[in-house]
């Protein structure tokens, strides 16, 4: 569990294999409308550190982050920015 996110139907909605490595990926649409492929799994918990009202540093955990795969495939030359459905 991470947050109000449901992976498992996040993964069964927009998740499909890389092509390139077949690393397990989820396509998510960014905020212009394409498809961002991400690493399936969320990366490590991440904290938001923000000071409260008396000036302490208070770290926050966050909601998943993900992993953009462009980074992290083994083999971008042969990846593929295809989204996982195509109107035909
Ligand atoms: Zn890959």
């Amino acid at each position: 569990m991470s947050g109000g996110l449901d992976l498992e139907a996040l993964k069964e909605r927009n998740g499909r294999p890389c092509e390139a490595c077949g690393a397990p990926l989820l396509f998510v649409r960014g905020p212009r409308g394409r498809f961002i492929p991400l690493d399936a799994s969320p990366a490590r918990q991440v904290y938001r550190v923000q000071l409260d009202l008396a000036g302490e540093p208070i770290a926050e955990p966050v909601e998943a982050f993900f992993v953009s795969h462009f980074s992290t495939c083994p083999e971008p030359g042969r990846f593929s920015r295809r989204p996982p459905e195509r109107a035909s």
